[in-house]
Parts: C-alpha cells; sequence; structure tokens
C-alpha cells in the first residue's frame, strides 16, 4: 500500500510526462502549456471535466474561467473549496477554438487520467459532462440520462463511486440546468460520508476459461 506522500511524487512524475507530451501533434503545436489538473492529490472528491480553455491554456491550471467559477461556488455551497478536491480533464492541452476533443486525442491522452485516478484514489470521482463520463463508464450513454445517479464502478484496483452531473459551462446560461446541477451537487457531501466501497477481490484465474477445461486441472 503506497503511503499518500509516494502517490503524490508518482502523480509528480506523471505530471512531468505529460508536461513534454506531443502525442497529439496539433495539440501540441497550438497549446501555451498542459493543464495537467490541480488540487490536493489525496482528495476523496475528484472531478473531471472536458479538456482546458482559452484562460486554462494561458494559466496552466483547469476551471479556472466562468465555468471554474461556478465550480467554486457549488462548492462552497457544499462547504469545500478547490484545495480540497482534484481537478482534472479528460484532454490535457486545449483544442484549438474550443472545439470538442476528437476520439483520437482522447485515446492518445487517456492513460494520463486513468494513472491519475489511480494514484489519487478518490471514494468520489465526479464526471462533469459527457465526454468524462463517456470515457469512465466505457459506454456511450450520455449525461442527460445519467446525471444525479451514482454507480460504484471498479477503476484499476479500487472500486470508486463514479457520480456523472452537468458540465458547469452548460449551466452557465441555461437555468433550468444550472437548477438541477445544484440538486445534483448537493447530494455529493452524503455520498463521501458512505463507507468506501470494498476492494474487489481479484478473478479467480479459471474463470475465464471455458467450463469444459476445468475438468484437466
Ligand atoms: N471546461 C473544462 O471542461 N475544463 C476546464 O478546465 C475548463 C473548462
Amino acid at each position: 500500500m503506497q503511503s499518500a506522500a509516494d502517490r503524490r511524487e508518482a502523480l509528480k512524475a506523471v505530471y512531468e510526462q505529460a508536461r513534454g507530451c506531443e502525442k497529439c501533434p496539433q495539440l501540441a503545436a497550438t497549446r501555451t502549456t498542459v493543464v495537467f489538473g490541480a488540487g490536493n492529490a489525496d482528495a476523496d472528491l475528484m472531478f473531471v471535466g472536458e479538456a482546458p480553455g482559452a484562460n486554462e491554456d494561458k494559466q496552466g491550471l483547469p476551471f479556472v474561467g466562468s465555468a471554474g467559477k461556478l465550480l467554486e461556488k457549488l462548492l462552497g455551497e457544499i462547504g469545500l473549496a478547490r484545495a480540497d478536491v482534484f481537478i482534472a480533464n479528460v484532454l490535457k492541452c486545449r483544442p484549438p477554438g474550443n472545439r470538442d476533443p476528437h476520439p483520437t486525442e482522447i485515446e492518445a491522452c487517456q492513460d494520463y487520467l486513468w494513472r491519475q485516478i489511480d494514484l489519487i484514489q478518490p471514494l468520489v470521482l465526479c464526471t462533469l459532462g459527457n465526454f468524462s463520463t463517456k470515457l469512465l463508464r466505457g459506454d456511450p450513454t450520455g449525461i442527460t440520462r445519467l446525471h444525479g445517479s451514482a454507480e460504484v464502478r471498479v477503476i484499476g484496483p479500487r472500486a470508486v463511486r463514479l457520480y456523472p452531473i452537468y458540465h458547469p459551462a452548460a449551466a452557465l446560461y441555461t437555468p433550468s440546468m444550472l437548477d438541477v446541477l445544484k440538486e445534483d451537487f448537493a447530494r455529493i457531501p452524503e455520498l463521501l460520508g458512505r463507507e468506501a466501497e470494498p476492494v474487489p477481490e481479484p478473478e479467480p484465474l479459471l474463470a475465464a476459461e471455458p467450463a469444459v477445461q476445468l475438468g484437466l486441472f
């Protein structure tokens, strides 16, 4: 079992790799900075957004523009500050003109996110909007159907409570969506207060073998 300090050091090493990343030539050429993510490396609550925008790209920090201000306000309403949580994105580089991430970019970038989750070990993993929800659930079901219902998912060696909610940018200009986002946000403290999910048992080695082979052992 790695200590929190060891996990933090390992996270810094992932950052060192990501900051020079050239896996997506277009994004590497147009970005100002790689926005790795920021916050408490041992947080119980982690948010995953879509991709950095112009402000994030300039400052090298996630969610520092208007969507970020709303996220901070919503956090404040449940008694949390930015420094209590970890905030990351599916893509670590800004897509030019804030276009949607391309599937090839998500594919190329996802390993950084899986490693972040593995090292931070959050109890609650809150996906903001469609891109992170689809990636982390491995399923194309959209946020409109899924928002507000938590489910236990096994990610790497750990079980985590995955909680999809609307992206704050989508709620900025749609008051009805903002109401829903606030309601969904208000459930986070209860999700954080639940017992940690048990570590899943490793699959028995023979589980995937055709039944007929069992007789040979
Ligand atoms: N939107 C995102 O998805 N991520 C950010 O970092 C900022 C805006």
